[in-house]
């Protein structure tokens, strides 16, 4: 198995309901280990940009609202095929179709506000991670 690394995001509605810690510790049980964290409020132009391929899309400038609406957590998550790992506990995109016991099931409204990102692919992931962060934030465990 790969020892992979993916980004993740608690987007706005999630951490304004408190859900932080709940979240996290869905993280953690599944062997997924947090080893750069950060909270931030995104401007519109970061929105944007981490949005980029959905700007087509009728629904972006609704995501760009809803992302700058407040703050956010973001996080890179280590472990054994952490890319698939992580989407599979985040569940479906739309909390309607997500999976019982799954991140977006238990904790989104809407497929609008749907509590938590996650990277679709390693490479997704290794832009996303860079996006946010720099090599010397990532904190890989020595122990
Ligand atoms: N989104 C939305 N309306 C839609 C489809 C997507 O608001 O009809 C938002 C939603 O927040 C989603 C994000 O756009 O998480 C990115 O969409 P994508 O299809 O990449 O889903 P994800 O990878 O987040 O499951």
């Amino acid at each position: 198995m790969a020892i992979e690394r993916t980004f993740s995001i608690i987007k706005p509605d999630a951490v304004a309901k408190n859900n932080i810690g709940a979240i996290y510790n869905r993280f953690e049980t599944a062997g997924l280990k947090i080893i750069a964290s950060k909270m931030i409020h995104l401007s519109q132009e970061q929105a944007e940009g981490f949005y980029a391929e959905h700007s087509e899309r009728p629904f972006f400038g609704a995501l760009v609202a809803f992302m700058t609406s407040g703050p956010i957590m973001v996080q890179v998550l280590e472990g054994e095929n952490a890319v698939l790992a992580h989407r599979e506990i985040l569940g479906a995109t739309n909390p309607a179709e997500a999976a019982e016991g799954t991140i977006r099931a238990d904790f989104a409204e809407s497929i609008d506000e749907n509590a938590a990102h996650g990277s679709d692919s390693l490479a997704s992931a290794e832009r996303e991670v860079a996006y946010f962060f720099s090599a010397e934030e990532l904190c890989p465990r020595t122990r």
